[in-house]
């Protein structure tokens, strides 16, 4: 087996380089061929010596996991779902907007911690993504995009780590991909752009922030240990006390002076009045040890085999508005890619109809090109 160089920051490329008997420097040419370029032949890395390349064409290769389908939504919103092994797959989500692009990745086929209102949670854990399958995806999303769109600049400004999975349950491949996109040689990424979410993995959260702190989203849903203990069931590990001081040691590296508390808005389990109430009690509280946040409310995307409704509007801007009040910074998100199941929370990952999904995908390219805005 040769090595994949999707696996490496450029630390482990370079020490990959020495290995090969070469000047550490070749890796940052060979980074920036694979990373800005989107390369992925060695031949056609002209300014690489010949030696080099003839090692690398034996003991290397780069490859991002195999495409499956590509589904465009009305709204320019693209969801590539992504084979990985027994069946299973993950999907990568591309929302374009006018003052940005981002790209909405996965972490893990399926997910352990089993959140009632998540259709990965309801699918369970397949297995953990590596590094080059988590690179991967903008490797493949970015250089896709600036070829289709027949644009040499960045296309993809902000990555958020909200697809399938839970990211600091896959820590160690997690980091060396942070580090590439934020690397300049790589996607040179501002650490403001790109965000790690989580569901409140404790003791990761404060890894995170001494060895690549990003902006931090966390997974909130719920005002009490009671109620959270029941949506999110790692709650009884790693209860809200702990989770608020974590965000508070967090903001003292993080790159933004605030922690974003995403709140997935269920109807009658968690949109009460009463549940607005807890949750200012909650953070005024920590606000004085030094809890900084905004808050960002999700419309729930139902499945049936989660038995919960989407809150009605009328009631998410009653909740939206009462945490205003109280002088906390609160919005609502918009749903993008409803109609292709890209949104939060629809990205399930068995593999229905391989044959179909596959000549979709050749309709699909032609009407890409006219989909995504200029
Ligand atoms: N595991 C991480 C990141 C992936 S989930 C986490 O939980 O934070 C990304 C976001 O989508 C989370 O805030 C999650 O709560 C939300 N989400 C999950 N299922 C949803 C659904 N059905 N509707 C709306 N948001 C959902
Ligand atoms: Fe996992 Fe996040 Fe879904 Fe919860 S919301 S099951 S942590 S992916």
């Amino acid at each position: 087996m040769t090595a994949n160089l999707l696996e490496m920051d450029l630390e482990g490329l370079a020490v990959f380089c020495e290995g090969l008997g070469e000047k550490r420097f070749r890796a940052t040419q060979l980074f920036r061929w694979i990373h800005q370029k989107g390369a992925s032949h060695f031949a056609d890395m002209s300014d690489l010596a010949k030696s080099l390349r003839e090692k690398l064409q034996v003991h290397a290769h780069v490859q991002a996991l195999p495409l499956l389908s590509q589904h465009i939504s009305s709204d320019g919103t693209i969801k590539w779902l992504f084979d990985v092994g027994d069946g299973n797959a993950i999907e990568t989500v591309f929302i374009p907007e006018d003052d940005r692009g981002t790209l909405c990745i996965s972490s893990q086929a399926g997910c352990a911690v089993g959140c009632r209102f998540c259709s990965t949670g309801h699918q369970g854990f397949s297995r953990n993504l590596t590094t080059a399958e988590i690179i991967g995806q903008l490797w493949f999303a970015e250089h896709f995009l600036r070829q289709h769109l027949d644009v040499s600049e960045r296309v993809i400004s902000n990555v958020v780590m909200m697809g399938m999975g839970e990211p600091l349950q896959n820590y160690t491949a997690l980091v060396p991909a942070l580090r590439v996109m934020l690397d300049d040689h790589g996607y040179g990424m501002s650490r403001r752009r790109v965000t790690v979410s989580t569901s409140g993995v404790v003791p990761m959260i404060d890894r995170l922030g001494s060895d690549c702190a990003v902006a931090l989203a966390v997974s909130l849903h719920a005002p009490t240990d009671a109620l959270r203990d029941n949506l999110v069931p790692l709650n009884r590990k790693y209860p809200l006390d702990e989770l608020m001081q974590t965000c508070i040691r967090y903001l003292s590296n993080a790159p933004r002076d605030f922690i974003t508390f995403e709140y997935c808005m269920l109807d009658g389990v968690n949109d009460q009045p009463e549940h607005a109430q807890s949750l200012v009690a909650l953070v005024k509280h920590h606000a004085r040890q030094g809890l900084r946040c905004k808050f960002n409310l999700i419309p729930f995307n139902p499945f049936p085999a989660s038995g919960l409704l989407r809150s009605p509007q009328s009631a998410v801007l009653a909740f939206a508005k009462m945490l205003q009040d109280a002088g906390l910074v609160t919005t609502v998100r918009k749903t993008r890619g409803d109609d292709i199941d890209a949104a939060c929370g629809q990205l399930a990952g068995d593999v229905k109809d391989r044959t179909q999904v596959k000549e979709r995908m050749a309709q699909q390219r032609t009407i890409m090109l006219r989909a995504v805005p200029e």
